[in-house]
């Protein structure tokens, strides 16, 4: 196999939604790509949607349809990125540049068959290197990929991250850049706590549990593959030249950011079920969980509670786009087994401290719940990770709990 590493590099470049949202945004991105171009770099750009395009053909399905189906959902989420691709091929052409869009099937990335939540099987970027080696550059629509079947897929939502993490992988890239509407990875949300800090190097492993706390900088599957294949990762701004975020292994990491809470996140995104009075007897986790687990719905913050006289209640949270579908799922298997209740809520939210340091001291959970009791805030349930404790709250608390826990774990200053 041809390597492409060297002879100034290749790097692949990814734009997010809100850099491509509008025609001025579209051409600033083809010129920061032609930029790199200009330096003797080989680039690949990697866009998204413009702006909530997905969104908004996810609205114009359930204008026709209240069930619409997976096969074609994909389809029709696959064009919002080929309109990027092309248009931002066509802003390169006008500047007088080689560039040749591609939509996931001309990029060689194949996937299984789960339509809307696809995962990529393998990648054959014959026609990205044959472009790239006659001096074109490749712009590829993100989010996207294709079957055996002859099928367009999707990767799941916020995906075109992943797309570019593993064309990079793919094309044995020297790294990847995430290119946004933010600085980099920060501390908290700047917008829920004014005094969040950019941060300059985080562990694959930190950026994994802080996007699996909610964080939406970087797709958690694109951090598993740069993990898993050693790409390092910059996340920074489509908007100015600041170098941002790196991401790299966690022995990499300066030894004063290994042993602390690194940052907040949090996650509005969170319906929560629970299944009351469920006989506690062998096998009913199971009867829970598997159908769940077969419709590829993810699921978290799962809590059993104690038994008395052998019943007991089930609480899992699920995203709020998946609650209606698991509420149908589970009524039917709530049912057969006689349980009391099928209840659920769209009003919680979670909020996370992350740190490598957490596993080792016990210290750090008592210091989050007393922040959050002094804000008078109610925890309905909690889980932990060994770099991640997390905590259910009223979706109305996360501004001001995430205000209290940045300043009680002193990332303030
Ligand atoms: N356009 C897709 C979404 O909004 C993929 C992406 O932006 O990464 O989910
Ligand atoms: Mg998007």
């Amino acid at each position: 196999m041809l390597s492409l590493r060297g002879m100034g590099g290749l790097i692949v470049q990814k734009y997010g939604g809100s850099s491509v949202a509008n025609a001025d945004l579209i051409k600033n991105v083809a010129r920061r790509i032609a930029g790199v171009h200009e330096s003797g770099t080989r680039v690949v750009g990697v866009v998204s949607a413009m702006g909530d395009t997905t969104d908004d053909l996810i609205a114009l399905a359930k204008q026709v349809t209240a069930d619409p189906n997976d096969r074609e959902m994909a389809l029709l989420w696959s064009t919002g990125e080929v309109v990027t691709a092309a248009l931002t091929s066509m802003s390169l052409h006008a500047m007088g540049y080689e560039a040749v869009a591609l939509t996931g099937f001309q990029a060689g990335i194949r996937t299984n068959a789960l339509h809307t939540k696809a995962q990529i099987v393998d990648i054959d970027p014959v026609r990205i290197r044959r472009e790239l080696e006659r001096g074109a550059i490749p712009i590829v629509a993100g989010f996207q990929g294709w079957t055996d079947d002859l099928d367009i897929t999707v990767l799941g939502r916020g995906a075109s991250d992943t797309t570019a993490v593993a064309l990079a992988v793919a094309l044995r890239a020297d790294r990847c850049e995430i290119l946004k509407d933010v600085d980099g990875v920060f501390t908290a949300d700047p917008r829920l706590v004014p005094q969040a800090r950019k941060l300059d190097v985080i562990s694959y492993e930190e950026m994994l549990e802080l996007a699996r706390a909610g964080s939406q900088v970087l797709h958690p599957r694109a951090t598993e593959l740069g993990e898993a294949y050693g790409v390092p990762i910059v996340v920074r701004s489509s908007f100015h030249e600041a170098p941002g975020t790196t991401i790299v292994r966690g022995d990499q990491m300066p030894m004063e950011g290994r042993r602390r809470v690194r940052a907040i996140a949090h996650d509005l995104d969170v319906g929560r079920i629970t299944i009351g009075g469920v006989p506690d007897r062998p096998g009913i986790a199971y009867a829970v969980f598997h159908p769940l687990e077969e419709a590829a719905l993810n699921v978290d913050v799962i809590v059993q509670n104690v038994s008395h006289d052998n019943v007991t209640d089930i609480s899992f949270t699920v995203g709020r786009a998946d609650l209606d579908k698991a509420i149908r799922l589970l009524r039917p298997v709530a049912q057969e087994m006689g349980a009391r209740e099928v209840s659920s809520s769209d009003r919680l939210a979670k909020i996370s401290v992350v740190g490598s340091g957490l596993a080792a001291n016990p210290g750090y959970a008592a210091k989050m719940f007393g922040t959050l009791a002094d804000a008078g805030i109610n925890i309905v349930s909690i889980t932990t990770s060994e770099i991640r404790i997390t905590c259910l709250i009223d979706e109305a608390h996360v501004p001001p709990a995430a205000r209290a826990l940045h300043q009680s774990f002193q990332l303030d200053e």
